[in-house]
């Protein structure tokens, strides 16, 4: 199929009627929503049953719901009642350990089918998931592990002994460790492969209420300590509406979340939402590589795409040419998260995959998407998008001590959202001040910047903590990245403000050039004029070129690190700081 055809039968699929749409939106209400999952056979709701019992009753039994590709390229398929199956039996191994509802259950683990079964069968037994990076070092393990009192481990043997083996005694709670491999269980373990096939296949879920505790997050670190946040099973009524308005999935959709599975993304659509969907979902083990990327796009023929800023803009990096030499056909829906999406990616996106990317925004503590740009309308790239149906979201500021909402269409606050979507995050472990801090007069504060247009899109700023007041001037960094971010040369940028005597703060740039860019001292200076000539007086000031910008594990540029650095303070929390070899 040549490109031109591509483009226009991509172009053709993408869009459900507006129509449609706008009804769906308008009549929406999660009671009315609720008929869209099953329920357990006897009353109440565990997500288990919806993701996976459910489908393995139906037609969909024998449908592949995981296909994982290892690093060699070895693929493992599991249909919905495989995957019925191993959950039953996981649930059953948590039995016969004792572990049950409530107690804390975890994976140290990179993308393996073991991931997936351990995630459905700990919420099976209504205990608690707890994913953490498989990539983070043994303290950060350690930290989370004990804040999370997490009582069984799923892990591998190398990170066992890399991460965990040490620092074992100063965990109490972790009473069981279950290896996976084929390899001899490290003293203190226990193979996870022989405890599964000693376990019953048959598992009957037990009484579940949408308000118990399913899953444990933490947040990303980004500002600094991660924070545990404590979902319910009622989570899932959102997981499932919201990835069929943002994510457009459909039954017959194969699926690709390139979120880590360490991170709330990996979790609510890189394993729950499109199982409810009952989509096949492609999961891939290896590393970021564009080719290998583009790869599995064309070979897996992935129709929906879910991936991060970071992401796309390494892409970028690699050429509008390269996507071209694959066939992409079958790609309909890109969407983004995590980070505020340039511009120019969405218009790259455009041009080179054919495709505009669909950003979207949410949080740990939100649980699912909140605000998207959806299938059926006109993407305003940069924006978010518009809140989701069933979402009230508001911008707001303080007033005599209120927090009050802001209606002037163009101004700056925090965005807010009305408490009461059902994915709402229900506490912070061991933080309840932090959580009663987090809700005021009727809203629950995001400690993100932005405005609302006339329109109702919403337009990232910033984040409370980044925003650089310059000259009297509020600066969003976000809005200085995305000008750089539209010359030729540049491939991402972190901003910060650094200190100064006479105008507060100045901007200040760091750069990450494209491929075939030389980091020279013309350029440097063609970046400065270019700013001013579009940002006037708030243009970086100075701009230092880094080809390796600070990023978390979840993909976003930690900012609080470039400034930390610049100005010779402690770096504070960086276990989530992602180490690139
Ligand atoms: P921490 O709370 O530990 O500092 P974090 O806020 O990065 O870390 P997450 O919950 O993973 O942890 O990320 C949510 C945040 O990511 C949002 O509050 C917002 O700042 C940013 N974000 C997510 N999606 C978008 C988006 N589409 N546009 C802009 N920012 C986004
Ligand atoms: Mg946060």
């Amino acid at each position: 199929m040549g490109w031109e055809a591509i483009r226009k039968r991509n172009a053709g699929a993408v869009r459900p009627n507006l129509a449609d749409y706008e009804q769906a939106r308008a009549t929406f209400s999660w009671d009315a929503a609720r008929s869209q999952l099953s329920g357990l056979p006897g009353g109440g709701l565990n997500i288990a049953h919806e993701a996976v019992d459910r489908h393995a009753a139906g037609p969909l039994r024998e449908k592949v719901a995981l296909r994982c590709r290892d690093r060699g390229g070895h693929v493992t398929e599991l249909t919905y009642d495989g995957l019925r199956v191993a959950t039953n039996r996981f649930a059953n191994v948590l039995r016969e350990l004792g572990v049950g509802k409530g107690d804390r259950v975890a994976t140290l683990l990179g993308r393996v089918p073991e991931l997936y079964v351990t995630a459905v069968g700990t919420v099976k037994n209504t205990s608690v998931y707890a994913p953490l990076f498989s990539a983070f070092g043994p303290e950060p393990v350690r930290e989370r592990l004990r804040l999370g009192d997490v009582r069984v481990l799923v892990t591998t043997p190398q990170l066992y002994r890399k991460r965990v083996e040490q620092r074992r005694d100063s965990l109490p709670a972790l009473e069981h460790v279950l290896v996976i491999g084929d390899e001899p269980a490290p003293p203190g373990t226990r193979s996870f492969t022989e405890a599964m096939a000693s376990a019953r296949e048959d598992f009957t879920i037990p009484p579940t209420s949408p308000d118990d505790m399913a899953l444990l997050h933490f947040t990303s670190g980004t500002t600094g300590k991660p924070k545990g946040a404590v979902h319910v099973h009622g989570a899932v009524l959102a997981h499932h509406v919201t990835a069929a308005f943002a994510l457009d999935l459909h039954v017959d959709d194969v699926y690709w979340c390139t979120a880590d599975p360490g991170w709330v993304t990996g979790t609510s659509y890189g394993i729950f939402a499109p199982l409810t969907h009952g989509v096949t979902m492609i999961v891939d083990a290896s590393d970021f590589d564009a080719h290998g990327w583009y790869e599995v796009l064309q070979d897996e023929r992935v129709t929906v795409w879910y991936t991060a800023p970071t992401a796309l803009r390494m892409l970028m990096r690699s050429g509008s040419e390269l996507p071209k030499r694959y066939d992409l056909a079958a790609l309909r829906f890109v969407a983004s998260v995590g980070e505020p999406l340039n511009p120019e990616v969405v218009v790259w996106g455009q041009e080179a995959l054919g495709l505009p990317v669909h950003d979207n925004w949410w949080q740990t503590e939100t649980g699912a998407i909140m605000i998207s740009n959806y299938a059926a309308e006109d993407i305003r790239p940069g924006s978010m998008g518009r809140p989701m149906p069933g979402v009230e979201a508001g911008i707001v500021t303080s007033e005599g001590g209120r927090v009050v909402e802001v209606r002037d269409p163009e101004a700056v606050g925090e965005l807010a959202l009305r408490p009461g979507w059902p994915s709402m995050f229900r506490g912070y472990l061991h933080d309840d001040a932090r959580y009663a801090k987090s809700f005021v007069d009727g809203w629950y504060l995001t400690g993100d910047l932005a405005r609302r247009d006339p329109d109702g899109y919403y337009w990232f700023v910033g984040r409370a903590d980044d925003v650089i007041k310059s000259a009297g001037h509020l600066v969003g960094p976000f809005e200085v990245e995305s000008v750089l971010m539209e010359h030729p040369c540049v491939a991402e940028v972190g901003v910060i403000g650094k200190p100064d005597p006479l105008v507060g703060e100045v901007v200040k740039a760091f750069v990450t050039l494209r491929a075939d860019s030389e980091p020279t001292e013309q350029l440097r200076t063609e970046l400065i004029a270019f700013g001013r000539k579009r940002l006037g007086a708030v243009a970086p000031k100075e701009i230092t070129f880094d080809q390796h910008l600070p990023h978390t594990r979840s993909g976003k540029v930690m900012r609080r690190l470039l400034k930390a650095r610049e100005l010779g303070l402690p770096e504070g929390d960086t276990s989530t700081l992602e180490v690139r070899g």
